[in-house]
């Protein structure tokens, strides 16, 4: 199964709130070692989406593969030991804890699962990790400060690198550069683009320009359906896409 192509497959996937069916039969695939995003207007399901991928929400019917494996309806922590990590669109960080506590704390919890009876390589094998983490994300200078104090843009990369510190296969980032600066939105992408190597991404993000650059393939979503997906120029020329998402 780890053989596929496919780090993640969904198919015909749906969850209602009430009378709002807020992801309505929605299948995409997105492919290993690829930056797959997700783009629609405010209230598309996007968010919903990835509640339902992470498994902090279950569907109503329709089923995720990860990896080649059946994941539906398992918790967020089974998934996340199984290699599927997330950030959230609100800040998950502990603000009065340091940047390097931050890390190695979401280092130690994954650690710990692998390590039970290693307790010695556990705390090397986080601290490892952690360090790895400052360089990639340069947060030399910040490792000491409380992330409550840090700037924006700094908690949002922090969140990135939280997200990564139990070396996940798969990372959803739901609107990573929400609230950025321009110049912080542009690193942000950069920093993104140069995780590809390493992680297949699933982004979810509001900056049509920054996705349309980053991504290998996009999928359209409106009113909690797909309305198109392909490679960004394909769907960029959709006019389906023109007329409901850029409102052309
Ligand atoms: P997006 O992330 O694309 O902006 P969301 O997935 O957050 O959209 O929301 C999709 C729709 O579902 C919206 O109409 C939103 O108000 C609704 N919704 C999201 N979460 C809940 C919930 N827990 N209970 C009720 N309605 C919800
Ligand atoms: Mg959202």
């Amino acid at each position: 199964a780890n053989g596929s192509a496919d780090v993640l497959d969904i198919k015909n996937i749906s969850v209602a709130f009430g009378a709002l069916r807020a992801v309505d039969q929605v299948s995409f695939k997105a492919r290993r070692g690829h930056i797959t995003s997700l783009i629609g207007p405010n209230g598309a399901g996007k968010s919903t989406l990835f509640n339902l991928i992470s498994g902090a929400i279950r569907p109503s019917s329709g089923s995720v593969k990860f990896n080649g494996i059946e994941v539906t309806g398992l918790p967020p922590h089974r998934l996340l030991h199984a290699g599927l990590a997330r950030s959230f669109q609100i800040t998950k960080l502990f603000f009065d804890l340091s940047v390097r506590e931050n890390l190695r704390l979401a280092a130690q919890s994954l650690e710990s699962a692998r390590h039970v009876f290693l307790p010695l390589s556990r705390n090397h094998h986080a601290r490892q990790r952690v360090d790895e983490l400052i360089e990639q994300f340069r947060l030399h200078n910040k490792v000491n400060e409380q992330a409550g104090y840090l700037s924006h843009g700094e908690q949002r990369r922090l969140e990135i690198a939280v997200a990564l510190a139990s070396r996940p296969k798969l990372l959803l980032l739901d609107e990573p550069t929400q609230g950025m600066s321009h110049a912080d939105t542009k690193e942000t992408g950069a920093m993104i683009k140069s995780l590809a190597g390493e992680v297949s991404i699933l982004l979810v993000e509001h900056d049509v320009g920054l996705v349309m650059g980053l991504s290998d393939h996009v999928v359209v979503m409106a009113q909690g359906a797909k309305l198109a997906e392909g490679a960004p120029a394909e769907v960029r020329a959709n006019p389906a896409v023109q007329a409901a998402y850029f409102g052309q």
